[in-house]
């Protein structure tokens, strides 16, 4: 008994559907052989509903009983766009849907000879199954989904951080307001972490006007603004040190965390170091401070050593150090 592509037809443009929906595409439609009834159809609709029933082929299956007017659909085909899930396949078995005529193989969940077999496993009930149906038109359907999310991914979170700006800090008058967000931010960030005084005795000794006009001076550090759409989200600051571009700072305020906006500045310092002609990027992390760590691994930095640090007054620094080629 052949095979109608006029029904697969009808599943791929209720994938579509899906899809423009913002749904993994997937489209479902139950036929009965006979006389060609369209007796339910279904689309992927998960994400509207928040349910992880509402697949395609439960909701065909559903329509199809409600238009039949029993659980069982005997003489009934279902088309549907992607190889069915356990879910899907068991329903379509409960169903005793004749035969299970479906698109592109899903090597990860597809229970029609993918990953499992429903016909070859248990029950009395055996469906016919027949896969492959159209099988370029529904690839092509999920792979362009699938890419324009991704694309879709890309921009947003080139939305999200593409407007920071790293501006270096010259003037007297910008080097006092990048030492208010140090302040600012340290007081916020160190106190809460580091035993008592240890933070203030810091802020005395890195963040003010005058500690960091000593930084440029002695040292030659550069202090830059990090900027979002012309505001102020945080700072950084950077020295060359042999081959290497030293990142000594970098905070954002509380509010502007987790936005991305560190790796987005990272971007602009490892283009510093180049524009320096130095090879890589390296800075130093209290051990203590996971999430820190964690999101510099996440940039790309490895831990090259460790060390500790004596910052004076009987306080020390346990540090890894960390480093990203450039
Ligand atoms: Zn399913």
């Amino acid at each position: 008994m052949g095979i109608d592509t006029r029904y697969m037809e009808r599943a791929l443009q209720l994938a579509e559907e899906a899809a423009e929906e913002g749904e993994t595409p997937v489209g479902a439609v139950i036929v009965r052989r006979a006389d060609g009834l369209i007796a339910g159809e279904g689309r992927n609709r998960r994400e509207l509903l928040r349910n992880a029933l509402a697949h395609a082929e439960i909701e065909a299956v559903d329509k199809a009983c409600r238009t039949l007017g029993g659980w069982r659909l005997p003489g009934c085909d279902m088309y549907v766009s992607l190889e069915p899930c356990p879910m899907c396949a068991g329903a379509a078995v409960n169903a005793r849907i004749d035969r299970i005529i479906f698109g592109a193989y899903d090597s990860k969940s597809g229970f029609c000879g993918s990953a499992a077999d429903i016909s070859k496993i248990g029950g009395i009930y055996r469906p016919g199954i027949i896969g492959g149906v159209m099988e370029r038109e529904s690839g092509i359907i999920i792979k362009e989904f699938f890419g324009n999310l991704r694309r879709k991914r890309l921009e947003n979170n080139m939305g999200e951080s593409g407007n920071i700006k790293l501006v270096e800090a010259v003037s007297d008058d910008q080097l006092r307001r990048v030492a208010a967000i140090a302040v600012d931010i340290w007081t916020e960030y160190w106190t809460e972490r580091l035993p008592c005084g240890q933070a203030e005795y810091m802020i005395e000794k890195f963040c003010t006007y005058e500690a960091q006009k000593e930084y440029i001076k002695n040292e030659g550090y550069s202090y830059y603004f990090i900027k979002r759409d012309g505001d102020d989200v945080g700072y950084t600051a950077v020295k060359p040190d042999g081959e290497r571009l030293f990142l000594s700072k970098l905070y954002l305020y509380k509010d502007e965390r987790g936005k991305k906006y560190a790796s987005a500045a990272m971007a602009q310092i490892k283009e510093i170091a180049r524009s320096k002609g130095l090879t890589a990027v390296w800075l130093t992390v209290n051990k203590h401070n996971d999430n820190t760590i964690a999101a510099y691994k996440a940039m790309g930095f490895e831990i090259i050593d460790e060390g500790v640090a004596d910052i004076g007054n009987g306080y020390v620094m346990d540090d890894f150090y960390m480093e990203i080629k450039v």
